[in-house]
């Protein structure tokens, strides 16, 4: 509560500073002077982003995320009105309960107004009472740069667009289940498409296969072996292997966080995207892999890990791979290595494939921890 009031307050002072804030007031009061907000966007962008020698960045959802150089979003904010130029390139606020975005309850996905990045939806839209566009979770965290703010003798986490850096508003720690966060947003920074709506270029993903970093003959393969965090960082070093991405899937829940997929009541298990290039390893060897890295006779758990989200899973793709992974599990039936015990894996369609939070992504790799996976290559 208390962060709740400290962001209504910032706009009343604001408010004060130019006497009447009004909705129709083009000329709405900045957090800071304009010469420090313009410093302060300069060098969050500099600092965040050496772009110059910087490779493509794409996020965990699939876009370009690669920081937008300078003059490139310069070009872009110049297409923007007097308001949102100011909120956007120089950290405004406009007035509260004045957004146009506030009372949409339409469904569909929210993107920055300057770049086009998907940066929210819908669906995690809520009514907060601030006046203020609100959402307990971004669209992907990768899309959001989070920045300390000190404007007002107040401390407050700014948000940015990750993409071309524009202000979008604040995040604070007094939000409704299940993160307990609110992102407080400008309606100006935001541009909303409704669901079934072409969206333009920039506000798609990637495609895996069609340009990107990805060569043309990418496949993508899902596996379910317990903990993801070890499953993950073996197949990152399959040879073949382009990438492998540590998430959550088969729920019935969309945009899971761990905490909603620990408490195994979303139906999710803890899965690894697999994307590889099956000119250099075939989908066989990857099954191979995945059986030598865990015990698929261990029915909801792996290792120390219990639960259904530990289940041992493969979530076929296409027809193809549903046969291959079938005839792959009676043959390892047949074969004697599991003794009399019985093979529990699940093979199932491939549902939506939801990207862990930031910070299980190549955990193993960052934090060096043990894990009950054997090494498959
Ligand atoms: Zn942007």
């Amino acid at each position: 509560m208390r962060v709740w009031i400290a962001h209504q307050l910032a706009a009343v002072i604001a408010a004060i500073v130019v006497t009447a804030a009004g909705c129709d007031m083009a000329g709405a009061p900045a957090h800071n002077t304009a010469g420090m907000a313009e410093a302060e966007t300069v060098s969050t962008r500099s600092s965040d982003t050496p772009e110059k020698t910087m490779s493509p960045k794409y996020s965990k959802s699939g876009y370009d995320v690669t920081s937008l150089p300078h003059d490139a979003v310069a070009k872009l904010a110049a297409k923007l009105g007097p308001e949102a130029y100011r909120i956007t390139q120089k950290a405004g606020t406009e007035p509260a309960f004045c957004g146009n975005l506030l009372d949409n309850h339409k469904d569909g996905v929210y993107v920055c107004a300057v770049c086009g990045l998907p940066l929210f939806s819908s669906q995690h839209k809520f009514n907060s009472g601030t006046g203020w566009p609100s959402f307990y979770q971004p669209f992907d965290p990768d899309h959001i740069v989070r920045k300390t703010d000190t404007g007002y003798g107040m401390v407050r986490t700014e948000i940015l667009c990750a993409r071309c850096g524009s202000h979008l508003g604040h995040v604070f720690d007094d939000g409704p289940k299940p993160t307990g966060e609110r992102y407080c947003l400008n309606s100006v920074s935001l541009k909303f498409h409704e669901k079934g709506a072409q969206l333009p270029p920039e506000s798609q993903p990637v495609n895996v296969g069609g340009g990107g970093a990805q060569p043309a003959s990418a496949a993508v393969a899902y596996f379910a072996g317990g903990c993801f965090w070890g499953v993950e960082h073996y197949f990152h070093r399959g040879p073949g292997v382009i990438d492998a991405v540590s998430g959550y899937m088969q729920g019935h829940v969309d945009h899971p966080t761990y905490r909603q997929v620990c408490s195994d009541t979303t139906g999710h298990a803890e899965t690894v995207k697999v994307v590889y290039d099956p000119t250099k390893i075939t989908y066989r060897r990857l099954l191979e892999a995945f059986f030598t890295m865990h015990d698929p006779t261990q029915l909801n758990r792996q290792g120390p890990d219990s639960g259904e989200q530990y289940r041992s899973g493969i979530w076929y793709v296409d027809e193809a791979q549903k046969r291959e992974a079938e005839a792959y599990i009676k043959e390892l039936a047949t074969s004697g290595r599991y003794g009399n015990r019985r093979i529990e894996t699940q093979v199932e369609p491939a549902k939506t494939f939801w990207p862990a939070e930031e910070y299980h992504q190549e955990y193993i790799a960052k934090n060096g921890a043990a894990c009950h996976v054997k090494d498959p290559w």
